[in-house]
Protein backbone atom coordinates (compact mmCIF):
# COMPACT_ATOMS: atom_id res chain seq x y z
CA UNK A 1 0.00 0.00 0.00
CA UNK A 2 1.61 3.66 -0.89
CA UNK A 3 2.05 5.93 2.16
CA UNK A 4 -0.40 8.40 2.66
CA UNK A 5 0.28 11.79 1.36
CA UNK A 6 1.55 14.55 3.81
CA UNK A 7 -1.71 16.55 2.83
CA UNK A 8 -4.02 13.17 3.36
CA UNK A 9 -2.34 12.65 6.83
CA UNK A 10 -2.92 16.15 7.67
CA UNK A 11 -7.06 15.71 6.75
CA UNK A 12 -6.60 12.55 9.27
CA UNK A 13 -5.33 14.68 11.81
CA UNK A 14 -8.14 16.98 11.85
CA UNK A 15 -10.57 14.63 11.34
CA UNK A 16 -13.28 15.58 14.01
CA UNK A 17 -14.00 12.26 16.11
CA UNK A 18 -17.42 12.03 17.68
CA UNK A 19 -18.76 9.33 20.14
CA UNK A 20 -22.53 8.61 19.57
CA UNK A 21 -23.60 6.65 22.59
CA UNK A 22 -27.17 5.01 21.36
CA UNK A 23 -25.29 4.76 18.03
CA UNK A 24 -28.31 1.75 16.66
CA UNK A 25 -31.12 3.58 18.27
CA UNK A 26 -33.66 5.54 15.93
CA UNK A 27 -31.84 8.76 16.05
CA UNK A 28 -28.22 7.72 17.34
CA UNK A 29 -28.15 6.26 14.02
CA UNK A 30 -29.33 8.78 12.00
CA UNK A 31 -26.85 11.17 13.97
CA UNK A 32 -24.21 9.08 12.86
CA UNK A 33 -25.22 8.90 9.52
CA UNK A 34 -25.43 12.70 9.25
CA UNK A 35 -21.92 13.12 10.93
CA UNK A 36 -20.22 10.78 9.11
CA UNK A 37 -21.40 12.75 5.71
CA UNK A 38 -20.16 15.53 7.22
CA UNK A 39 -16.44 14.24 7.43
CA UNK A 40 -16.52 12.92 11.04
CA UNK A 41 -14.86 9.94 12.54
CA UNK A 42 -17.86 7.90 14.73
CA UNK A 43 -17.50 5.64 17.12
CA UNK A 44 -20.28 4.19 17.84
CA UNK A 45 -21.52 2.51 21.60
CA UNK A 46 -25.07 0.66 21.66
CA UNK A 47 -26.25 -2.49 24.12
CA UNK A 48 -28.87 -3.14 22.06
CA UNK A 49 -31.99 -3.51 24.73
CA UNK A 50 -33.86 -1.02 21.81
CA UNK A 51 -31.50 -0.41 19.36
CA UNK A 52 -31.34 -2.50 16.44
CA UNK A 53 -28.30 -3.90 14.38
CA UNK A 54 -30.12 -3.29 11.62
CA UNK A 55 -29.91 0.67 12.09
CA UNK A 56 -25.91 -0.02 11.12
CA UNK A 57 -25.93 -2.42 9.48
CA UNK A 58 -25.37 -0.36 6.31
CA UNK A 59 -22.06 1.37 7.89
CA UNK A 60 -20.16 -2.05 8.05
CA UNK A 61 -16.56 -2.09 6.07
CA UNK A 62 -16.70 2.56 6.29
CA UNK A 63 -13.13 3.38 7.31
CA UNK A 64 -14.63 6.11 9.84
CA UNK A 65 -17.34 4.27 11.77
CA UNK A 66 -15.91 1.36 14.17
CA UNK A 67 -18.68 0.34 16.96
CA UNK A 68 -18.17 -1.38 20.31
CA UNK A 69 -21.42 -2.77 22.12
CA UNK A 70 -21.14 -1.67 25.48
CA UNK A 71 -23.44 -0.30 27.89
CA UNK A 72 -23.21 3.18 28.49
CA UNK A 73 -23.51 2.55 32.36
CA UNK A 74 -20.00 1.19 32.54
CA UNK A 75 -16.89 2.84 32.45
CA UNK A 76 -15.76 3.73 28.93
CA UNK A 77 -12.20 3.03 27.67
CA UNK A 78 -11.29 4.62 24.70
CA UNK A 79 -7.73 4.65 23.82
CA UNK A 80 -7.73 7.60 21.38
CA UNK A 81 -8.97 11.26 21.37
CA UNK A 82 -12.55 11.97 21.19
CA UNK A 83 -13.45 15.83 19.72
CA UNK A 84 -17.47 15.26 20.29
CA UNK A 85 -19.44 12.56 23.02
CA UNK A 86 -23.32 12.83 22.32
CA UNK A 87 -25.22 10.79 24.25
CA UNK A 88 -28.40 9.77 22.81
CA UNK A 89 -28.87 6.29 24.43
CA UNK A 90 -32.01 4.86 26.31
CA UNK A 91 -35.03 3.60 26.00
CA UNK A 92 -37.55 6.62 23.94
CA UNK A 93 -41.07 4.79 23.98
CA UNK A 94 -43.86 4.52 26.44
CA UNK A 95 -44.05 0.91 26.33
CA UNK A 96 -40.03 0.45 26.26
CA UNK A 97 -39.73 2.81 29.77
CA UNK A 98 -42.50 1.11 31.42
CA UNK A 99 -40.65 -3.02 30.43
CA UNK A 100 -37.31 -1.30 31.29
CA UNK A 101 -38.02 1.24 34.20
CA UNK A 102 -34.26 0.56 35.62
CA UNK A 103 -32.30 0.47 32.88
CA UNK A 104 -34.07 3.73 31.80
CA UNK A 105 -33.41 5.33 35.30
CA UNK A 106 -29.94 4.61 34.86
CA UNK A 107 -28.98 5.29 31.31
CA UNK A 108 -30.01 9.01 32.16
CA UNK A 109 -28.27 8.54 35.63
CA UNK A 110 -25.16 6.49 35.16
CA UNK A 111 -25.12 6.97 31.33
CA UNK A 112 -24.72 9.95 31.68
CA UNK A 113 -22.51 10.45 34.34
CA UNK A 114 -20.03 7.87 32.54
CA UNK A 115 -20.47 10.39 29.26
CA UNK A 116 -19.75 13.66 31.02
CA UNK A 117 -16.84 11.63 32.79
CA UNK A 118 -15.80 10.48 28.94
CA UNK A 119 -16.11 14.02 27.60
CA UNK A 120 -14.21 15.74 30.54
CA UNK A 121 -11.54 13.42 30.09
CA UNK A 122 -10.95 13.93 26.26
CA UNK A 123 -11.64 17.84 26.36
CA UNK A 124 -14.75 17.03 24.30
CA UNK A 125 -18.06 18.96 23.81
CA UNK A 126 -20.46 17.19 24.82
CA UNK A 127 -24.60 17.06 24.29
CA UNK A 128 -27.28 14.82 25.56
CA UNK A 129 -30.38 14.22 24.18
CA UNK A 130 -33.23 15.63 26.51
CA UNK A 131 -36.60 14.94 25.88
CA UNK A 132 -40.28 17.67 26.12
CA UNK A 133 -40.92 14.88 28.60
CA UNK A 134 -39.21 17.17 31.06
CA UNK A 135 -42.19 19.39 30.88
CA UNK A 136 -44.63 16.53 31.84
CA UNK A 137 -48.26 17.54 31.55
CA UNK A 138 -47.49 20.73 31.03
CA UNK A 139 -49.35 23.88 32.11
CA UNK A 140 -47.66 25.92 29.93
CA UNK A 141 -48.33 25.88 26.11
CA UNK A 142 -46.22 26.06 23.77
CA UNK A 143 -43.22 25.22 25.76
CA UNK A 144 -40.48 27.30 26.00
CA UNK A 145 -37.23 26.59 27.63
CA UNK A 146 -37.60 28.77 30.69
CA UNK A 147 -40.86 26.28 31.60
CA UNK A 148 -39.91 24.43 34.96
CA UNK A 149 -42.38 21.56 33.89
CA UNK A 150 -45.31 19.97 35.52
CA UNK A 151 -43.87 15.64 36.61
CA UNK A 152 -45.27 13.28 38.22
CA UNK A 153 -41.94 11.81 40.22
CA UNK A 154 -43.80 8.57 41.01
CA UNK A 155 -46.11 7.86 38.19
CA UNK A 156 -45.30 5.30 35.04
CA UNK A 157 -43.54 7.79 32.95
CA UNK A 158 -41.65 9.19 36.21
CA UNK A 159 -38.50 7.00 35.32
CA UNK A 160 -37.99 8.51 31.94
CA UNK A 161 -38.90 11.87 32.87
CA UNK A 162 -37.02 12.05 36.33
CA UNK A 163 -33.92 10.20 34.83
CA UNK A 164 -33.56 12.93 31.42
CA UNK A 165 -34.25 15.94 34.17
CA UNK A 166 -31.42 14.89 36.74
CA UNK A 167 -29.04 14.10 33.01
CA UNK A 168 -29.97 18.16 32.85
CA UNK A 169 -28.50 18.78 35.98
CA UNK A 170 -25.75 16.44 36.05
CA UNK A 171 -24.46 18.10 32.47
CA UNK A 172 -25.17 21.92 33.82
CA UNK A 173 -22.69 20.78 37.22
CA UNK A 174 -20.15 19.68 35.13
CA UNK A 175 -20.42 22.69 32.71
CA UNK A 176 -20.03 24.91 35.82
CA UNK A 177 -17.70 22.32 38.17
CA UNK A 178 -15.47 21.09 35.58
CA UNK A 179 -15.37 23.64 32.97
CA UNK A 180 -17.03 21.12 29.98
CA UNK A 181 -18.60 22.54 27.18
CA UNK A 182 -22.58 21.02 26.73
CA UNK A 183 -25.30 21.20 24.89
CA UNK A 184 -28.65 20.22 26.41
CA UNK A 185 -31.42 19.95 23.47
CA UNK A 186 -35.12 18.84 24.58
CA UNK A 187 -36.05 16.32 21.78
CA UNK A 188 -39.88 16.91 21.06
CA UNK A 189 -42.16 13.60 19.30
CA UNK A 190 -40.07 12.45 16.25
CA UNK A 191 -40.57 9.74 13.60
CA UNK A 192 -39.16 8.64 10.13
CA UNK A 193 -37.73 5.87 9.52
CA UNK A 194 -35.90 3.39 11.81
CA UNK A 195 -38.40 3.32 14.24
CA UNK A 196 -39.44 0.35 15.52
CA UNK A 197 -42.66 -1.13 14.57
CA UNK A 198 -43.57 -2.48 17.96
CA UNK A 199 -42.19 0.37 20.00
CA UNK A 200 -45.61 1.15 20.70
CA UNK A 201 -45.31 4.90 19.58
CA UNK A 202 -48.07 6.57 18.05
CA UNK A 203 -46.27 6.96 14.50
CA UNK A 204 -45.20 2.88 13.64
CA UNK A 205 -48.34 1.94 16.09
CA UNK A 206 -51.03 3.82 13.20
CA UNK A 207 -48.65 3.72 10.67
CA UNK A 208 -48.74 -0.61 11.03
CA UNK A 209 -52.27 -0.85 11.72
CA UNK A 210 -53.13 0.81 8.32
CA UNK A 211 -51.07 -0.86 6.43
CA UNK A 212 -52.64 -4.28 7.86
CA UNK A 213 -55.98 -3.31 7.77
CA UNK A 214 -56.44 -3.27 11.78
CA UNK A 215 -58.46 -0.43 13.62
CA UNK A 216 -56.03 2.53 14.45
CA UNK A 217 -56.16 2.81 18.53
CA UNK A 218 -57.01 6.26 19.43
CA UNK A 219 -56.34 6.64 23.27
CA UNK A 220 -58.73 8.40 25.54
CA UNK A 221 -60.97 10.76 23.19
CA UNK A 222 -58.00 11.74 21.24
CA UNK A 223 -57.97 15.06 21.75
CA UNK A 224 -54.70 15.20 23.34
CA UNK A 225 -51.88 17.05 20.84
CA UNK A 226 -48.78 16.83 19.72
CA UNK A 227 -46.41 18.17 17.16
CA UNK A 228 -44.73 15.65 15.22
CA UNK A 229 -40.79 16.60 13.31
CA UNK A 230 -39.36 14.69 10.74
CA UNK A 231 -36.05 12.71 11.83
CA UNK A 232 -33.69 14.69 9.48
CA UNK A 233 -34.94 18.49 10.30
CA UNK A 234 -34.31 17.28 14.38
CA UNK A 235 -31.07 16.13 13.56
CA UNK A 236 -29.78 19.20 11.43
CA UNK A 237 -30.84 21.24 14.41
CA UNK A 238 -29.30 18.79 16.51
CA UNK A 239 -26.05 19.29 15.05
CA UNK A 240 -25.79 23.11 14.73
CA UNK A 241 -26.46 23.56 18.29
CA UNK A 242 -23.43 20.84 19.43
CA UNK A 243 -21.46 23.22 16.80
CA UNK A 244 -22.92 26.51 18.12
CA UNK A 245 -20.23 28.74 19.79
CA UNK A 246 -22.76 30.98 21.21
CA UNK A 247 -21.83 32.33 24.75
CA UNK A 248 -25.42 31.32 25.84
CA UNK A 249 -25.60 27.54 23.72
CA UNK A 250 -24.89 25.87 27.19
CA UNK A 251 -28.62 26.26 27.88
CA UNK A 252 -31.53 23.89 27.00
CA UNK A 253 -32.91 24.32 23.41
CA UNK A 254 -35.98 23.13 22.28
CA UNK A 255 -35.60 21.16 18.81
CA UNK A 256 -39.17 19.97 17.12
CA UNK A 257 -41.85 21.05 14.96
CA UNK A 258 -44.59 23.59 16.41
CA UNK A 259 -47.31 22.27 14.14
CA UNK A 260 -49.54 20.76 16.02
CA UNK A 261 -51.76 17.83 15.81
CA UNK A 262 -54.96 15.94 17.74
CA UNK A 263 -54.10 12.50 17.96
CA UNK A 264 -57.73 11.91 16.10
CA UNK A 265 -56.23 14.35 13.37
CA UNK A 266 -53.19 12.55 13.12
CA UNK A 267 -54.87 9.17 12.87
CA UNK A 268 -57.18 11.02 9.74
CA UNK A 269 -53.85 11.95 8.29
CA UNK A 270 -52.21 8.38 8.80
CA UNK A 271 -55.74 6.34 6.81
CA UNK A 272 -55.14 9.03 4.29
CA UNK A 273 -51.71 8.58 3.29
CA UNK A 274 -51.33 5.10 3.45
CA UNK A 275 -55.18 4.74 1.39
CA UNK A 276 -56.32 2.60 3.98
CA UNK A 277 -59.87 1.11 5.25
CA UNK A 278 -59.26 1.03 8.73
CA UNK A 279 -61.32 2.44 10.96
CA UNK A 280 -60.51 4.54 14.36
CA UNK A 281 -61.12 2.82 17.75
CA UNK A 282 -60.87 4.10 20.84
CA UNK A 283 -59.10 2.97 24.19
CA UNK A 284 -58.44 4.07 27.74
CA UNK A 285 -56.15 6.75 28.11
CA UNK A 286 -52.81 5.83 29.37
CA UNK A 287 -51.65 7.66 33.07
CA UNK A 288 -50.48 10.83 32.96
CA UNK A 289 -50.29 11.06 29.06
CA UNK A 290 -49.53 14.85 28.55
CA UNK A 291 -52.62 16.71 27.31
CA UNK A 292 -50.63 18.70 24.79
CA UNK A 293 -47.67 19.29 23.28
CA UNK A 294 -45.98 21.78 21.22
CA UNK A 295 -42.34 23.15 21.17
CA UNK A 296 -42.13 27.07 21.31
CA UNK A 297 -38.56 26.79 18.97
CA UNK A 298 -37.55 30.79 18.87
CA UNK A 299 -34.93 30.17 20.91
CA UNK A 300 -33.43 27.03 18.21
CA UNK A 301 -34.29 29.74 15.02
CA UNK A 302 -32.25 32.42 16.74
CA UNK A 303 -29.21 30.73 17.90
CA UNK A 304 -29.14 27.98 15.42
CA UNK A 305 -28.41 30.16 11.97
CA UNK A 306 -32.59 30.17 11.39
CA UNK A 307 -33.31 26.55 11.69
CA UNK A 308 -36.64 25.58 11.33
CA UNK A 309 -38.12 22.17 10.10
CA UNK A 310 -37.83 22.30 6.20
CA UNK A 311 -39.98 18.71 5.92
CA UNK A 312 -44.00 18.71 5.90
CA UNK A 313 -45.94 16.41 7.20
CA UNK A 314 -47.30 14.63 4.41
CA UNK A 315 -43.60 14.15 3.11
CA UNK A 316 -41.90 12.84 6.35
CA UNK A 317 -45.32 10.36 5.98
CA UNK A 318 -44.89 9.41 2.71
CA UNK A 319 -40.82 8.34 3.72
CA UNK A 320 -41.70 6.79 7.03
CA UNK A 321 -44.94 4.46 5.46
CA UNK A 322 -42.55 3.42 2.65
CA UNK A 323 -40.06 1.85 4.82
CA UNK A 324 -42.90 0.74 7.49
CA UNK A 325 -44.47 -1.01 3.98
CA UNK A 326 -41.07 -3.36 4.17
CA UNK A 327 -41.16 -4.56 7.89
CA UNK A 328 -45.05 -5.19 8.35
N1 LIG B 1 -51.39 7.13 21.24
C1 LIG B 1 -52.59 6.69 20.68
N2 LIG B 1 -52.62 5.42 20.17
C2 LIG B 1 -51.56 4.59 20.17
C3 LIG B 1 -50.35 5.04 20.71
C4 LIG B 1 -50.30 6.31 21.23
O1 LIG B 1 -53.57 7.43 20.65
O2 LIG B 1 -51.70 3.43 19.68
C5 LIG B 1 -51.33 8.49 21.77
C6 LIG B 1 -50.77 8.59 23.18
O3 LIG B 1 -51.80 8.41 24.14
C7 LIG B 1 -50.21 9.99 23.18
C8 LIG B 1 -49.77 10.22 21.74
O4 LIG B 1 -50.44 9.22 20.97
O5 LIG B 1 -51.21 10.92 23.53
C9 LIG B 1 -48.28 10.09 21.53
O6 LIG B 1 -47.87 8.89 22.13
P1 LIG B 1 -46.40 8.32 22.00
O7 LIG B 1 -46.38 7.02 22.73
O8 LIG B 1 -45.99 8.29 20.57
O9 LIG B 1 -45.41 9.34 22.72
P2 LIG B 1 -45.57 10.47 23.86
O10 LIG B 1 -45.66 11.75 23.10
O11 LIG B 1 -46.79 10.24 24.69
O12 LIG B 1 -44.32 10.33 24.63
Amino acid sequence: MPAPTRRARAAKSTQPISVVAGAAGFLGSHLTDLLLSRGHRVIGLDNFITGAVDNIAHLGGNPNFKFIQQDVTEFIFLNEPVNYVWHFASPASPVDYLEFPIQTLKVGSLGTHKTLGLAKEKGARFLIASTSEIYGDPLVHPQTESYWGNVNTIGPRGCYDEAKRFAEALTMAYHREHGVPTRIVRIFNTYGPRMRLRDGRVVPAFISQALTGKPLTVFGQGTQTRSFCYCSDLIEGIYRLMMCEDQTANFPVNIGNPSELTMLEFAQAIIQATGSKSKIVFKPLPQDDPKQRRPDITRARQLLADWQPQVPLAEGLEKTIAFFRGKV
